[in-house]
């Protein structure tokens, strides 16, 4: 065969590591060209839910793109993009919805929201705070308030600067408050952007959600809108459908994306207070919300996310949740005793874990050794540098976890 034009996104062409070919998948297995049977260990990176090709959410998929497949969403709606909003707000207490369809773009949406609601009110503000060692996207804004690495050196200059405030790790978490204080004191920014509980693409970093509580109410006390990244973190993986559900904390802004359509096919909302939805709304144009992209509201993508909604009100999630987050944690308490596996950890349906003694750091070598062992033994697992981590759809099986976790175990030893 010629080699394939593809161009893969984080891969390093370079290397010619193997790119098997899958032709289909369901629950959390993929199933390859030749044959093999591979289990998805990171739900096709963070997305899938219920399990690949869910009937229902299949079926809606199906019928709304023999119904309507696209509509201009400026100044036209259809059933699935409003049905869904109303589901969304009576889900979440936030009032309004808007559509895009990455959670890069739903990033991006929130920050231009924020800095829009403080220019129409007449106090331009345009600081934004992060935590360290945050992702919330590659595009160049998201990019600006994620962490800066090796993902993104080489546009760091065109990267905007952003106020960080240290990541609140076991036993410092009172540093993490005192300098969110402090930053929203001194430097009067527009917004406060957090992964909640989990980050991510960072290292799966957890925190406790008394933090995310207090770092919210800092935020109100100051008059910073805090925005709550629930792209990873949405949907159930870290136990509650929210994270934010946790710390019984309500954001001004939330970002869904992957899990928002069952992981099927791309959608991601932006949820905004009336707050910031009133500082857009006026008789003048000027003022109103300057953004779209031509997918906004795919309707076939909102069909898809209602009949994930379904799955969530209609099937025993909740428990297959419940069943997972014991699983794991028996996992993770066995692999806590192996030697050479550092702070084990886990958030409800993630766990995580660091090899140690190992040069640590995205680029470290340990990674590609990592992922050929993992491939070799047919499992979907993708460290990030020495931390290895285990997110699979609610629906593994038992002994296909117990697999993953094994080969967790094994791989100390490389
Ligand atoms: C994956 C992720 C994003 C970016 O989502 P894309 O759909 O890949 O653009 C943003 N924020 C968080 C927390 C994520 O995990």
């Amino acid at each position: 065969m010629t080699r394939s034009p593809v161009w893969h996104p984080f891969t390093q062409h370079g290397l010619e590591e193997p790119i098997p070919l899958v032709t289909r998948a369901e629950g959390a297995i993929l199933h390859t060209a030749d044959g093999r049977r591979v289990v998805d260990a990171i739900s096709s990176w963070w997305v899938t839910t219920h399990g690949h090709c869910h009937p229902r959410i299949v079926a809606a998929i199906a019928e709304q793109a023999g119904k309507l497949d696209q509509l201009i969403f400026a100044g036209w709606t259809h059933e699935p993009g409003d049905r869904l909003a109303r589901e969304l707000v009576d889900l979440l207490g936030l009032p309004y919805v808007f559509y895009s369809d990455s959670g890069s773009t739903s990033v991006e949406v929130a920050l231009k929201m924020a800095l829009g609601f403080w220019a129409n009110r007449g106090e331009p503000r345009h600081r934004i705070l992060v935590l360290e060692h945050s992702y919330h996207g590659d595009t160049i804004g998201a990019m600006s308030v994620g962490a800066r690495g090796v993902f993104n050196r080489a546009y760091a200059p065109l990267l905007f600067d952003v106020g960080t405030i240290p990541f609140p790790a076991a036993g410092a978490e009172q540093a993490t408050l005192d300098a969110l204080e402090r930053a929203c004191r001194a430097e009067a920014p527009a917004a406060f952007i957090v992964e909640p509980l989990v980050l991510g693409a960072g290292g799966m970093l957890m925190y406790g959600a008394a933090t995310l509580a207090e770092m919210r109410r800092i935020c109100a006390a100051h008059g910073v809108l805090f925005i709550a990244d629930e792209v990873m973190t949405g949907w159930g993986r870290t136990g509650t459908l929210f994270a934010c559900e946790q710390a019984g904390v309500r954001p001004d802004l939330m970002c869904l994306s992957k899990g928002l359509t069952g992981g099927a096919i791309p959608l991601a909302a932006t949820l905004a207070t009336r707050e910031i939805f009133d500082a857009h709304l006026s008789q003048d144009r000027a003022r109103m919300f300057y953004h779209s992209s031509s997918y906004t509201a795919n309707p076939i993508a909102c069909a898809a996310a209602l009949a994930n909604l379904a799955v969530w009100r209609e099937e025993p999630v909740a428990e297959r949740i419940a069943a997972l987050v014991e699983r794991q944690a028996e996992g993770l308490a066995r692999l806590a005793a192996v030697p050479g596996i550092a702070q084990p950890r886990q958030c409800g349906t993630i766990i995580a874990l660091d090899y140690a003694g190992s040069g640590a750091g995205y680029l470290s070598d340990l990674g590609p050794r990592l992922l050929a062992f993992f491939r070799e033994r047919d499992l979907l697992v993708r460290p990030l540098g020495n931390t290895a981590y285990v997110m699979p759809p609610y629906c593994i099986a038992a002994e296909d976890l117990a697999r993953v976790h094994a080969a967790l175990a094994e791989a100390a030893a490389l």
